[in-house]
C-alpha cells in the first residue's frame, strides 16, 4: 500500500527559500582586511537568483559542474545554494591540492565554470590551460584581477555579472536522487577520491546536524565555520545554517591563531568547527595573549582524533565545551557525535566524551575483522568500521573502487571499537597502526599520551621497521619552547599509562608536525622523512 503522503522532493531550493525568507534577517559574516563584512540571509537569497541567472547566461544547463576554488565567505555560500538549486551540480575544489591533482579532479568532474577568489588566482591560473571543460571563470569581488585565460576561456567579474540580474529565479524541482554537489576526499591516506552528493543526503545529513544529538545547531546560534568549505562540505554547516537560521561567521583566508582569535573576539561566534591542529593554535596563542573569547560556548571537533588533553583544556581554562565528531567526505561527513548519555556524569561523561561518538538513527555502523566476518559491538572487539546509510557513500565519482565497499557498506578504513549502546572509538586508520610483533599498537593512543604531557605542542606516531618486531612506533613529538623536557623523561611519564611492550624507544624532535591540505596530521609525509634519513631519531 503507498502512503498517502505529499511527495515532495527534498532539494537545496527548499533550503535557499526558507532559509531566505523566515529567516531572512540571520547574517553571514565574512572576515575581510577590514573587518567583518555583513550580509543578510534575504540578500543571499537574492543574490543567489542573480547568480543563477548570470550562470544560465554563460550556458550552464542541465546537471553541469561549477567548481569554487574560494576560502569560506559569502560568495561560497551563494554558489553552495544557487548552484544546486538550479539544478546544476557544485563541485568544491580543494584549494590545496597538488597542481597535478588539481587538474586530474576538475577534468574528471568536468567543470564547466570555476567560481575564483582573486587571491587564489596565482594558484589556479598555471593550471588552467590543462582545464580542459572550462569555459568560464568567474573572479569573485569588482574586477577580473588581472587574470588572462587560456584561448576559449572568458573570465568575468562575480559583482558585474550579478548587477543587473534578476533577483528571483523560478528553481526548477527536481529529483531529490539527483547529484547536488560533489568534493573530493583530502587524499589523507592515498589519492583524493570524488564523492557525490544528492539533495536528498545533503537534506537528511542537514537535520542530523541540527539535531540535539547531532551538533545542535539552531536559530540564532553564530557559527564560525572555521573548517573549509572546499573539505568534506564545511560539516554541512552552510546548509545546516539555512535549514535553522543560525548566522554564519566566515574566516576567508583569516586562519592563523590570532586573526581567529580577534574575529572571536570581535564577532562573538557561541558555535565553531574546526579540525585539532586548528584549535591547539588557538590554546598555545591564548596562553599569551589575553583576547575575549568568552562568547564560544561548543565546538565541534573532528577529521582526526581530539587529544583528551585538548579538550580539557578548552573547557578547563576558556569555558569552551568541545563536542567530539567523527566523520568522512564519504559520510558526508557527520557520522557520529559525542555526547555522552544524559545518565553519566563525571569521569563516566568525560570518557564518554574521549570517544567518536554515537551513530545517529541514519548511520548503520558494524565492524568486520580481517576474514570479513562481522565481529560484535561489545565494546572491546576491534574491527574495521563499515557504514552504511542514506548519507554515506554507496560508490565512488568515475572509479570503480570495489575494495571500499562490502555489500553495500562503506569501508571507512578505521579500526575501532564500538559498544552496544553505540558509541564508536576509534583506535586508528588501518594505514597507521603499528603492527609489533604480531600485536597492534594504536598510533592515536600513544599520541594522546604524549600530548597529555605539558611541555608537548604535538605528537604524531609512526611506525617504522624492526628486525625484531617487524614494526615499532616513532614518536615525533614538538616540544613547547623554553622546556628542556627529553624524550626519555616523555617516555617515563607514560609508564603505567599503557602496557610496557607498547612504549615507545624511538623519538624524534622536530618543529612542527607536518600537516595535510585540510590540517591533520601527515604521515604519509613524516614516513617519507624518516626513510629519506630526514628524521635524527634517538633511542631511548
Ligand atoms: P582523508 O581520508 O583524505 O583524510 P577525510 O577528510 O574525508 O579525507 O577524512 C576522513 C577520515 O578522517 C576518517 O576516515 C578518519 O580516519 C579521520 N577522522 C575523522 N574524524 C575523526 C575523529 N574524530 N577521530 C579520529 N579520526 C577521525
Amino acid at each position: 500500500m503507498l502512503s498517502t503522503m505529499q511527495d515532495a522532493p527534498l532539494s537545496i531550493a527548499t533550503l535557499l527559500r526558507y532559509g531566505s525568507t523566515v529567516h531572512g534577517g540571520a547574517e553571514v559574516v565574512t572576515w575581510t582586511d577590514f573587518g567583518a563584512q555583513r550580509r543578510s540571509y534575504a540578500e543571499i537569497g537574492r543574490r543567489c537568483a542573480a547568480l543563477a541567472h548570470a550562470l544560465r547566461g554563460l550556458g550552464v544547463t542541465g546537471d553541469q559542474r561549477v567548481a569554487t576554488f574560494m576560502w569560506n565567505n559569502a560568495e561560497h555560500l551563494e554558489a553552495y545554494l544557487a548552484v544546486p538549486s538550479m539544478g546544476a551540480v557544485l563541485h568544491t575544489l580543494n584549494i590545496r591540492l597538488f597542481p597535478e591533482q588539481l587538474v586530474h579532479v576538475a577534468n574528471r568532474a568536468e567543470d564547466h565554470v570555476i567560481i575564483v577568489d582573486p587571491t587564489l588566482i596565482p594558484l589556479l591560473a598555471p593550471q588552467l590551460p590543462q582545464l580542459t571543460s572550462v569555459k568560464h571563470v568567474i573572479v569573485t569581488g569588482d574586477t577580473t584581477a588581472g587574470l588572462e585565460a587560456p584561448e576559449g576561456v572568458q573570465v568575468h567579474a562575480y559583482e558585474a555579472l550579478i548587477a543587473d540580474q534578476p533577483t528571483e529565479f523560478h528553481w526548477p524541482e527536481i529529483d531529490e536522487r539527483s547529484a547536488a554537489a560533489m568534493c573530493y576526499t583530502s587524499g589523507t591516506t592515498g589519492d583524493p577520491k570524488g564523492v557525490v552528493y544528492s539533495h536528498r543526503s545533503i537534506w537528511l545529513h542537514s537535520m542530523s546536524v541540527c539535531m540535539t544529538d547531532g551538533m545542535a545547531l539552531r536559530q540564532g546560534d553564530n557559527a564560525l565555520a572555521i573548517v573549509p568549505q572546499f573539505h568534506a562540505m564545511s560539516w554541512g554547516l552552510p546548509y545546516a545554517a539555512f535549514m535553522v537560521g543560525a548566522s554564519l561567521l566566515m574566516p576567508d583566508r583569516f586562519l592563523q591563531p590570532e586573526p581567529l582569535v580577534r574575529m572571536i573576539a570581535e564577532a562573538r561566534p557561541n558555535f565553531a568547527a574546526a579540525v585539532p591542529t586548528i584549535w591547539q593554535g588557538i590554546l598555545h596563542h591564548l596562553e599569551n595573549h589575553a583576547d575575549d573569547v568568552s562568547s564560544m560556548k561548543t565546538v565541534v571537533v573532528g577529521g582526526s582524533a581530539v587529544p583528551p588533553a585538548l579538550m580539557h583544556a578548552l573547557e578547563e581554562q576558556h569555558g569552551i565545551t568541545v563536542l567530539h565528531a567523527w566523520g568522512m567526505t564519504e559520510t558526508s561527513p557527520l557520522a557520529s557525535v559525542a555526547h555522552p548519555p544524559s545518565s553519566a556524569t563525571g569521569e563516566e561523561a568525560w570518557r564518554y566524551r574521549y570517544t567518536q561518538g554515537r551513530f545517529p538513527a541514519g548511520v548503520e555502523a558494524r565492524l568486520v575483522d580481517d576474514t570479513g566476518a562481522v565481529v560484535p559491538s561489545d565494546g572491546t572487539s576491534v574491527g574495521e568500521l563499515e557504514v552504511r546509510g542514506p548519507w554515506i557513500a554507496g560508490a565512488y565519482y568515475g572509479v570503480d573502487a570495489p575494495e571500499k565497499f562490502d555489500d553495500g557498506w562503506l569501508r571507512t578504513g578505521d579500526v575501532g571499537k564500538i559498544t552496544p549502546d553505540g558509541f564508536l572509538t576509534i583506535t586508528d586508520r588501518s594505514k597507521d597502526i603499528v603492527k609489533s610483533g604480531g600485536e597492534w599498537i594504536s598510533s592515536v593512543e600513544l599520541e594522546n599520551l604524549v600530548m597529555a604531557h605539558p611541555d608537548v605542542l604535538e605528537a604524531a606516531v609512526i611506525g617504522i621497521p624492526d628486525p625484531k618486531w617487524d614494526e615499532r612506533p616513532l614518536v615525533a613529538v614538538v616540544i613547547r619552547d623554553g622546556s628542556d623536557v627529553t624524550p626519555t623523561q616523555l617516555k617515563e611519564f607514560m609508564v603505567g599509562r599503557v602496557a610496557g611492550w607498547q612504549l615507545p624507544e624511538n623519538w624524534v624532535r622536530i618543529a612542527e608536525v607536518p600537516k595535510t591540505s585540510v590540517g591533520k596530521f601527515d604521515k604519509k609525509r613524516l614516513r617519507t622523512q624518516f626513510y629519506d634519513g630526514e628524521l635524527c631519531v634517538e633511542h631511548v
